[in-house]
């Protein structure tokens, strides 16, 4: 067994460990970043597609009102590419154009209605997202359109949200652009690539850690035949990742409880080759909602002319029910879907690969994930609290954009805030 000294552990190597390396970095303190996997970036990855093209397979957008993300990009030299959006957006089956219109926006009235009432309304106790909807008195396509909207960006059944925490989740998503409306032509894993480059030595891939001992003065992190002795640990990982590492002594029944609400949802990316955009020809954005399929998106993710392309989100029941599916008969569904929506041509693909994040085994499966427990009103601030030593962020647990890339940068600062802090209390 080989046991390595430090003054800090951080676990998970995502968008959240890595930003809260850069801080430990940048205050001179000694620590490892100890990742599962073989490559960092965690739920943000860059895969080679059938033309051997790297693409985008998990977290890619941004947008200007992503402050954090926008600077570093910045910092880094990254080339943001514009989403193509100009032109109709269809929906499927079709409506006219101003119906497709007021369908949005009747989707978008429910949503901000959702928003107006206080997470701790005693009225909405208990209430799952879809008991609310229920109640509304929207027309029904307007509610068949949130419907769409709230599973495909939030991967799980409107019957398993806690209404609480969706308002609670989607009031600190706080932006006025698109999420949609830029990507990096380098991919966005190349962001991670480059955020590891500086750690050097500091960085272990391949890394599982298993469990994590701990007492007042210091942590044990175990990671195979590797012991990793340090006075903090930062578990960098989403909450349902982190509830499956043994704590000795086992975390507080109240800590343990409120890490067990936590699952992931389901989502599979997809994305299409085209050798000629044809639907912009059209006066099309690429842009496809399907009414009748909830949780099923298309749009538009050209990098530029000579690499025409549409990614599909699949999220929520819809990949649940797909996931069984193999690759040509995932690409058959796929591809009918689109052709009934775009026309013949779309179903002249040049390539067609796809990511399944449902059972992934670093991940849990979706962009984030989500507090299924209507009465668990405390578990993220009881997170938030960890048990120090040992502290927990992640993407889900950040007061912006939770769930995003942002999120996740933001809230590896504040983790390494908590663990600097503690280092300082101790001489
Ligand atoms: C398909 C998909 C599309 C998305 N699209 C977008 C988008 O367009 N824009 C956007 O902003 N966000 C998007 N997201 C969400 C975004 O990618 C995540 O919110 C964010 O990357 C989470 O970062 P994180 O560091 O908190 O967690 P993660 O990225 O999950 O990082 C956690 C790390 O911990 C590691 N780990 C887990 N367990 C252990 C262990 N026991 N030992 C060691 N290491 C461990 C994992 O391997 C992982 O690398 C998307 C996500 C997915 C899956």
């Amino acid at each position: 067994m080989s046991i390595e000294r430090c003054d800090a552990v951080v676990v998970g190597a995502g968008f959240t460990g890595l930003s809260a390396a850069q801080e430990l970095l940048r205050a001179g303190r000694s620590f490892v970043l100890l990742e599962a996997r073989d490559r960092v970036g965690g739920r943000v990855e860059a895969r080679p597609n059938g033309l051997g093209e790297a693409v985008d397979t998990g977290g890619q957008f941004l947008c200007e009102d992503m402050p954090e993300l926008m600077a570093l990009i910045k910092a880094r030299g990254k080339t943001l590419v514009k989403t193509h959006v100009e032109g109709d957006f269809i929906t499927q089956p079709p409506l006219p154009r101003d119906g497709a219109e007021q369908t949005y926006l009747g989707a978008m009235a429910i949503r901000e209605r959702m928003n107006g009432i206080e997470p701790d309304d005693p009225d909405i106790a208990g209430l799952t997202v879809a008991a609310w909807l229920e109640r509304q008195g929207d027309p029904a396509e307007a509610k068949a359109g949130f419907r769409s909207m709230i599973e495909g960006l939030w991967c799980q059944a409107l019957e398993r949200i806690p209404l609480w925490h969706l308002i609670d989740n989607d009031r600190r998503i706080i932006n006025e652009q698109s999420e949609l409306q830029y990507f990096l032509a380098e991919t966005m894993q190349s962001l991670a690539d480059d955020l590891a480059r500086d750690l050097g030595g500091r960085l272990r891939l391949g890394t599982v850690v298993t469990g994590i001992e701990h007492r007042r003065d210091g942590v044990r992190v175990l990671a195979g035949d590797r012991v990793f002795e340090a006075r903090s640990v930062l578990v960098a990982v989403p909450p349902m990742m982190a509830s499956k590492l043994a704590f000795s002594p086992p975390l507080s029944a109240r800590l343990s409880r409120a890490l067990g609400v936590w699952h992931s949802g389901a989502v599979i990316k997809i994305l299409v080759r085209y050798a000629h955009a044809f639907w912009r020809d059209r006066g099309l954005s690429g842009m496809v909602m399907w009414r009748s399929l909830p949780g099923l998106f298309a749009c538009d993710v050209s990098k530029d002319e000579s690499h025409p392309a549409l990614v599909v989100f699949i999220g929520g029941p819809l990949a649940l029910r797909w996931n069984g599916l193999d690759g040509a008969a995932l690409r058959a569904e796929v591809m009918s879907r689109l052709v009934a929506a775009l026309g013949p041509e779309a179903g002249e693909a040049v390539d067609f690969c796809y990511r399944n994040w449902i059972d992934d085994a670093w991940s849990g499966g979706a962009y984030s994930d989500l507090i299924l427990d209507v009465n668990a009103t405390d578990a993220e601030d009881v997170l938030l609290a960890g048990a120090p030593p040992v502290h927990l962020a992640s993407s889900e647990l950040s007061p912006s954009f939770p769930g995003y890339i942002e999120g996740a940068i933001v809230a590896g600062r504040i983790g390494a805030r908590k663990v600097l802090a503690e280092l300082e209390e101790q001489p």
